[in-house]
């Protein structure tokens, strides 16, 4: 199997420009053609000598897939398949586009399946089945119809991104270092469950936007639903976000589901206004889509707008995060489920 070009960075295409016997400025080239002008195939890169080209064929390809499917949702809402080889099988993940005015954001998946097992998510109920590779994400920008008018992307797919940080990472890379797309890191949001120890090298090692599933603020009741409040408590989680400053341009929020019946007393508001004291944040409210063989369904309308009342009376800032692309399977992980037929 040829190893994949999409992905590196400058050096290490240097590195590898020089091991076929190109010249080593080789690197900088390939990077644009890979990066900027997004060819698919090695034979496109034409400021290389055919020699040249030949001989980085026979190790490699650019390595980009393509997706097998695409729905398009009344509203504009796109979302495309794409397959990805795990090793062992091909298994399908998902990338949707989400028009909003001016904004065209990508909503991307950093692994096949996931390991975390939250009891609403259709995704967790595939299990895990490999981590994506740098090139398996890049491709979801890259090989949409609209790669060249995304203006911002979340990683909110399939998968726990903060359990790939190192794949995940890179392709921040790519996406924000001026040879790569050169995005500022406001564009970005990266959504995690609060994996500790890699959500602290997140904060860290990067300046993109923040945000964390909560869900519930009661350890006992969210650990009914999130397997993850086990290992890594959201209490800790909270403490350790508390250490970063989100008053400037780097933002944090959290995404809470709203079930009917389990998650919107007056109770869990004091919870989430007491766990979240003295942090500059956002709660996001979002419509729960019901999945089969699940106990909870979605909270009406009304007592959606009645809980993000209580909280905004209760000093937090809330809102109600408007649904999209309902018709297409909007639940996380339906459509890639349906393809693997798990
Ligand atoms: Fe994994 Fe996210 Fe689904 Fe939880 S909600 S199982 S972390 S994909």
């Amino acid at each position: 199997m040829k190893e994949r070009l999409l992905g590196k960075t400058p050096e290490e295409l240097k590195a590898i420009a020089v091991e076929v016997g190109l010249p080593a400025f080789a690197g900088k080239q390939i990077a644009q053609w890979l990066y900027q002008k997004r060819v698919r195939s090695i034979q496109d890169m034409t400021n290389l000598s055919r020699q040249g080209r030949e001989a980085l064929a026979k190790k490699y390809e650019v390595g980009m897939i393509e997706p097998t499917d695409v729905q398009t949702s009344a509203d504009g809402t796109r979302k495309y398949l794409f397959p990805v080889n795990t090793g062992k099988e091909e298994f399908c993940v998902e990338a949707v586009m989400i028009p909003d005015g001016d904004r065209k954001t990508l909503c991307v998946s950093s692994q096949a399946g996931c390991k975390m097992g939250c009891k609403f998510c259709m995704t967790g109920r595939q299990g895990f089945h490999g981590n994506l590779s740098p090139a398996d994400i890049l491709s979801q920008f890259f090989a949409i119809e609209e790669a060249a008018d995304l203006t911002n992307a979340v990683f909110m797919g399939m998968g726990e991104p903060l359990d790939n940080w190192d794949n995940v990472k890179r392709v921040i890379e790519i996406l924000t270092e001026p040879w790569g797309l050169a995005w500022s890191p406001k564009r970005i949001t990266l959504s995690t469950i609060g994996v500790l120890p890699s959500l602290k090298k997140y904060l860290e090692e990067s300046k993109c936007h923040l945000a964390v599933s909560l869900h519930n603020p009661f350890p006992q009741e969210r650990g009914e639903l999130m397997p993850v409040e086990k290992a890594w408590p959201v209490t800790e989680v909270v403490r350790l976000i508390k250490q970063y400053d989100f008053t400037g341009q780097r933002r944090v929020s959290f995404e809470y589901t709203v079930f009917e019946g389990w998650n919107h007393s007056a109770r869990h508001a004091a919870a989430l206004k007491k766990l979240l004291y003295g942090l500059e944040c956002r709660v996001n409210l979002i419509r729960f889509h019901k999945i089969p063989d699940f106990p909870f369904g979605p909270a009406s309308a009304d007592k959606m707008e009645a809980f993000r009342d209580k909280l905004n009376s209760e000093g937090l800032t809330a809102t109600i995060r408007a649904s999209r692309g309902e018709d297409i399977f909007a639940a996380c992980g339906l459509l890639a489920g349906k393809h693997n037929k798990l």
